[in-house]
């Protein structure tokens, strides 16, 4: 009997991709666009949708922490409806798309109450991407499902290239009445970094190095597999454990775990950002003792210094 999953008051994120594909290219896009990660290339599958409606349903999930359900463009899984339609009614969900998905087809498919719950931001967050989709077709498809009865936002990256057409888009969004909101660029762009991170050297780093890492999210890929952040999510590193293991709970995620890829984070991991108690200084993951790869590797084989090794996988 598989354990229940009962993110604690400190875990703030709960995700599943259900599926890296995406019909769009956008240039800076953090995603694998060649099939996904290393798991879900080798095995050739995404979990099929009662294994996903199996996962959630193990969730306990409190009023303010939904699952979020993500990619890739998560409606082109194609057990999307089935999924959202089918777990457990108390489990709400947040859905992150480029909205290329068939509106009429979605509310046709989709209780509004699966996506509806007190939060200060849409449940349904749609991208908007400059080049790569229309900020008309958005503009028009967020009507129709807000008169559906769906709560939408439309976000738009503070990119250097677009800044300038993005703000001019929100302001002309805002006076339409629609949700937008500007979301900062994270990572390199033209030999510039963007972003406060708060360990220094951590992305882009010039040198990779060891540390201990911790993290506060629950984050499984398109295999189901979960990993300790999105970095080695994206790169299809190895992961800590399987959303359907038995024995897999909150607490799974609560130890530092050894890595030796310190300085090709991913952003979106160690940016400084405001906690849902509006505390500045916050981070998905806690790194601690940060060293030399060289220095980890001796370490790692002194007799008597234990380090840790990966769960066993879920077959
Ligand atoms: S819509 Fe999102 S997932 Fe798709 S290419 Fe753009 S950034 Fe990547
Ligand atoms: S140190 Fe960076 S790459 Fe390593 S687990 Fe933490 S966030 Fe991921």
């Amino acid at each position: 009997m598989s354990k229940d999953i009962r993110p604690l008051e400190h875990h703030n994120y709960v995700a599943f991709f259900l599926t890296l594909n995406c019909n769009l290219r956008c240039p800076y896009c953090i995603n694998l666009h060649n099939g996904g990660s290393r798991y879900e290339r080798a095995r050739g599958k995404h979990l099929g949708p009662d294994e996903w409606i199996k996962a959630a349903d193990r969730l306990v999930l409190r009023d303010d922490l939904p699952l979020t359900i993500q990619g890739g463009e998560s409606t082109f899984y194609k057990g999307f409806y089935r999924f959202v339609r089918e777990v457990r009614e108390d489990i709400k969900m947040d859905l992150l798309t480029n909205m290329s998905f068939d509106t009429e087809e979605f509310i046709r498919q989709v209780p509004v109450s699966r996506f509806t719950r007190e939060a200060p931001y849409a449940s349904i967050r749609v991208s908007y991407h400059p080049g790569q989709n229309d900020i008309e077709e958005l503009i028009g498809k967020t009507y129709r499902l807000q008169d559906a009865g769906f709560r939408v936002g439309i976000y738009g990256i503070e990119h250097p290239s677009i800044i300038n057409h993005i703000h001019e888009v929100k302001e002309r969004c805002l006076k339409l009445g629609i949700d937008f909101r500007t979301k900062e660029f994270l990572g390199e762009w033209e030999s510039d970094l963007h972003g406060t991170f708060k360990y220094e050297g951590s992305v882009c780093g010039n040198q990779l190095k060891a540390c201990d890492c911790r993290t506060t999210e629950i984050i499984a890929d398109p295999g189901g597999y979960v990993f300790r952040c999105h970095a080695d999510l994206y790169k299809g590193r190895e992961p800590i454990a399987h959303i359907l293991d038995e024995d897999f709970s909150e607490s799974s995620i609560e130890k530092f775990r050894a890595c030796s890829s310190y300085g090709d984070c991913n952003p979106c991991d160690v940016k400084v950002k405001t906690n849902r108690f509006q505390i500045f200084g916050h981070t998905t993951v806690e790194i601690r003792n940060v060293r030399e790869l060289a220095e980890a590797d001796a370490a790692s084989s002194m007799p008597g210094r234990l380090y840790e090794e990966n769960e066993k996988l879920h077959i």
